[in-house]
């Protein structure tokens, strides 16, 4: 999907505040671990429903009202695996093209309580507010909100609310609300509810995506199912609710009223001046997605009146706790920057709220749950982007899961690459998808944006080369990589006139260009699949005959036969170059367009996709984000230090990285070729993409995907993080504007801390065995307990 996302603003670095933008208003405070807006800007509001969205894998809820509110909004409740086929709009229908995208959907609202006041509703955009203020606690994984409103009759009221979804017990999410009377005697209102008459913003058709099943009332609250239309997924939402007034639980009962879609229960409190009423919302969202239809309701109500009794506070401790043990894996502490540390937490943040890794049928969208847009669904970002965040600070589970999610795929990919006009076990996994079928529709991506092909192999090599389990090639990883190379060999012809394999018509990581020939990036790629998919086949069969057999069997693959015309392609395809300036060349045509640089751009123009027409932006050189260098990055190792020097100098001045995903990966490689500076400039980039809003576009969601490049942008780029022959690599280097940063990885049984300062780097191997590390070329051994300082490019001292 062509993204119109931007990034493109002036960046300075200065002494004192070091990561700033220039022009930019930075309206939430700095701190270390939270996210904070003091003050109530209605004209932020859709911008931090996205930022200060909370999530548990399971499910996640933008930080919208408990309360009524009238203003500009976008309602978010997002169940993980819930998706609706909406009818694919298209302005001219192609072959090929699917019927429907796959959106997340916005479900039931189980947040809301209606607030009267003395018969006065309390709307924030009707009444005044003042001492307004928000707060994400990053480090506990929670919500909180206060604020003072004045209403028209002058009369006060003080809000305090907290809101969780618990990470425990995923399919809960809990809100306390606290109003305290502060002027005046009289009745409140409070009418919790859980809705689902909801409907999704970017419905292509306003299609209402959910319909009423049922709807069952008690004491405390009740239950309701609904139902998606096409999709078939059940959703049962229930709540149960609890008051005091001044910390006395209120004894009356209160109606609880039902109608087709909505339960919701009067509570009518008679305050006094400095009263204070307490409501505990418990809510629960289980789905058909995990259990059986016709357990679903029984389920639902065992695992809300289970969350009652264990009660709030329980609750929330063990939520913490475990919060707590997330952070302790994969939280990156940086010295002497507040602003970057806020901003690499929030990125940490996001990708543990996203995705927990338990339920391999689930996957990483690139707003994950904290918007709409892109449909919620996987991208090649998940691969190429997301997978060493994962690798690296969790359980290698975790990671397996995001393959395992591939290769359940492989036969809808296999059906996809035939719908094209692929045969024989070929598969062409989609480009956008949500339970392995193609969702996207524009033909220069859909068709033709196939190098997520490769990034969906490489992931298996990357995920062996760090946890070490080549095993998992046997029962999964050799079918998919079978399949993805079968693809890539029909995919190219042989050219009479270079008497080479080219690969015509594709469009490569770069969407400014569509329908090229010969995408360095993509070639390259698909003779390194065939590469790899060789040595998987030599290891499964000498290691697994039994799997081995069964695999040729079951893809009817003709080892000699195949591989033979793989090796064919692989000795004879044909790449891009440039001889005279030593690069790759993105594509045939590349160098035959006007060379511009993007400094020598009107900043008016910029971001390009805002301002020019498609086709100036497909005729020009300016490139969206890396695609030979994406390449590089990947198979660094293929390419000696000088040689990605000369690509980096020619590539990095053309790229507009117009996606948020650009930057990290030119992060890596600047690091590389120790260019510390542009590192660190380019890191800017992504670090506070949302918490800034550098694109005006956070309203629409945060960009998760993207915050995994951070993430490797710090590792993988300062501080030189590898795998090579199963020993991990170190290069570090500091930015000038930190005083210290620090990380750990999870690396094949072993958890180590990477502390690098500005004069030397310390490892320390908290547990495991006995590791090898290799810190600036030279090789070192730590045991359990140990640590090693190196200073930088030299020993100082090694215990
Ligand atoms: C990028 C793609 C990416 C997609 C979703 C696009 O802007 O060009 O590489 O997969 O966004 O994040």
């Amino acid at each position: 999907m062509f993204n119109p996302e931007v990034t493109d603003n002036t960046f300075n670095i200065d002494s004192h505040n070091n990561l700033s933008i220039c022009n930019m208003e930075r309206y939430l405070k700095l701190d270390e671990w939270r996210i904070i807006e003091d003050g109530f800007d209605p004209d932020k509001q859709k911008a931090s429903e996205s930022i200060f969205s909370i999530g548990n894998g399971h499910m996640g809820q933008r930080a919208n009202f408990e309360e009524e509110y009238s203003g500009e909004t976008l309602q978010g409740s997002y169940i993980a695996g819930i998706y609706y086929p909406d009818k694919t709009r298209v302005g001219w229908w192609k072959n090929g093209y699917p019927e429907y995208f796959a959106k997340v959907l916005n479900s039931t609202n189980w947040i809301g309580i209606d607030i009267e006041i003395n018969g006065q509703s309390l709307d924030l955009a009707k009444c005044q507010v003042s001492d307004f203020r928000r707060e994400l606690n990053m480090r506990e994984g929670y919500l909180d909100r206060s604020f003072r409103a004045t209403m028209d009759n002058g009369e006060q009221v003080e809000v305090n609310v907290h809101r969780f979804l618990s990470i425990t017990h995923p399919e809960i999410g809990l809100i306390c609300y606290k109003m305290k009377a502060l002027n005046f005697d009289g009745e409140i209102k409070l009418t919790p509810y859980i809705n689902g008459e909801v409907y999704n913003m970017d419905a292509n058709y306003d299609e209402i995506f959910w319909e009423r099943v049922s709807e069952e009332t008690n004491a405390d609250g009740g239950i309701m199912t609904t139902r998606t239309k096409k999709s078939d997924f059940y959703l049962c939402s229930g709540m149960s609710v609890h008051c005091e007034k001044n910390g006395v639980p209120l004894e009356d009962s209160f109606p609880v009223k039902k109608k087709p879609m909505y339960i919701g229960q009067k509570i009518s409190v008679n305050c006094s001046e400095g009263d204070e009423i307490s409501l505990y919302k418990y809510a629960v969202n289980a789905s058909s997605f995990d259990h059986e239809v016709n357990t679903l309701n029984d389920y639902a109500k065992k695992e809300l009146s289970k969350a009652v009794k264990l009660g709030y506070d329980e609750l929330f401790q063990r939520h913490t706790e475990k919060w707590k043990e997330k952070w302790e894996l994969s939280d990156i502490r940086i010295e002497g920057d507040v602003a970057a540390q806020q901003g690499i937490r929030f990125n940490i943040f996001q990708l543990n709220q996203t995705y927990t890794g338990e339920d391999e049928r689930l996957n990483i969208g690139p707003k994950g749950f904290t918007g709409e847009k892109y449909g919620g669904s996987t991208y090649w970002d998940t691969e190429a982007f997301c997978l060493p965040f994962y690798l690296n600070t969790a359980d290698d589970q975790v990671a397996r899961n995001l393959l395992l999610y591939r290769y359940k795929h492989l036969q809808k990919a296999i059906e996809n690459a035939e719908k094209l006009g692929f045969s024989d076990g070929a598969a062409l996994y989609p480009m956008v998808t949500m339970n392995g079928e193609e969702c996207h529709n524009e033909w220069e991506i859909t068709f033709e944006e196939i190098h997520r092909n490769g990034a969906i192999a490489y992931a298996i090599y990357n995920y062996i080369r760090h946890t070490g389990d080549r095993e998992y090639l046997a029962p999964y990883g050799l079918e998919v990589l079978i399949g993805i190379s079968r693809f890539w060999s029909q995919r190219v012809n042989f050219s009479e006139k270079r008497q080479k394999y080219v690969m015509l018509g594709v469009t490569g990581p770069n969407e400014y260009e569509n329908n090229v020939n010969n995408n360095w990036y993509t070639n390259l790629m698909a003779t390194w699949t065939m590469q790899y998919t060789q040595e998987a086949i030599s290891y499964v069969k000498e290691n697994y005959p039994e799997t081995y057999k069964n695999v040729m069997e079951k893809t009817g693959f003709d080892d000699e036969k195949e591989t033979d015309r793989w090796n064919t392609i692989i000795d004879n395809m044909y790449y891009p170059e440039d001889d005279e300036r030593g690069i790759y060349l993105q594509q045939d045509g590349y160098l035959d367009k006007k060379q511009q640089l993007a400094d020598e751009l009107d900043s008016q123009e910029r971001p390009i996709n805002q301002h020019w027409s498609w086709d100036r932006i497909l005729r020009s050189c300016f490139i969206k984000q890396g695609d030979v260098l994406q390449g590089i990055y990947f198979l660094e190792e293929q390419f000696d230090v000088d040689t990605i020097e000369r690509n980096f100098r020619f590539y990095e001045p053309r790229t507009v990285h117009e996606s948020s995903l650009s930057p990290c990966i030119h992060a890596i490689l600047a690091s590389k070729i120790r260019d510390e500076q542009k590192a660190y400039e380019l890191y800017l980039r992504t670090a506070r993409l949302d918490l800034d809003d550098y694109n005006q576009e956070v309203d629409e969601g945060c960009h998760i995907t993207s915050m995994a490049g951070t993430w490797m942008s710090i590792v993988e780029g300062f501080a030189g993080k590898r795998v090579k022959d199963g020993k991990l690599h170190f290069n570090p280097f500091i930015p000038e504007q930190w005083d210290a940063y620090s990380f750990k990885i999870l690396f094949r049984g072993n958890l180590l801390t990477i502390k690098v300062r500005k004069e030397n780097v310390t490892i320390t191997c908290k547990n495991g065995n006995r590791v090898a590390l290799v810190i600036y070329g030279n090789e070192y051994f730590l045991k359990e307990g140990e640590q090693i300082t190196v200073g930088h490019e030299q020993v100082v001292k090694a215990k």
